[in-house]
């Protein structure tokens, strides 16, 4: 958790993908996504036929080097650079990507963040 006190773990990964979609259709198709990923159901809950409801969040951390500021998309993502559970796998993709705004790489904006919260790289409990 980040920003707020929760007995849950979170679980962040960072993907690189090629689109031919437009930012605000990828938004469009993010929100989509995350709707349909509301509620996952999981082996164990398959099993137990019960669901676990969970949350997804999708968001768009850079669109290439593109600079976006509307109400309903903003990109790069303004708090990316301020959380290690973002930077810190981005780091693992793109170090060397720059930030549009700041002229910083990734790399840079992550041995430069003042997050204190702890990240861990691999989860050491099960996360279903
Ligand atoms: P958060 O991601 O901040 O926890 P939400 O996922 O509920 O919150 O997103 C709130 C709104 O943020 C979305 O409806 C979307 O329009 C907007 N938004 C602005 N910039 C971005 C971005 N880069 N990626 C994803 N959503 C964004
Ligand atoms: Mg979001």
């Amino acid at each position: 958790p980040w920003g707020f006190v929760s007995d849950s773990l979170f679980l962040n990964q960072a993907l690189l993908v090629q689109t031919e979609l437009e930012p605000m259709q990828l938004l469009d198709k993010c929100q989509y996504i995350e709707s349909q990923l509301g509620r996952i159901r999981t082996l164990s809950n398959v099993q137990e036929k019960c669901y676990l409801s969970r949350t997804m969040d999708i968001d768009i951390i850079f669109y290439n080097s593109e600079i976006i500021e509307t109400n309903r998309l903003q990109v790069p993502h303004p708090r990316m650079h301020l959380r290690n559970f973002v930077l810190r796998p981005l780091c693992d993709i793109i170090p060397d990507f720059v930030h549009p705004v700041f002229g910083k790489t990734v790399n840079q904006l992550f041995q430069q963040c003042d997050d204190a919260s702890d990240t861990i790289k691999e989860p050491t409990i099960p996360l279903s």
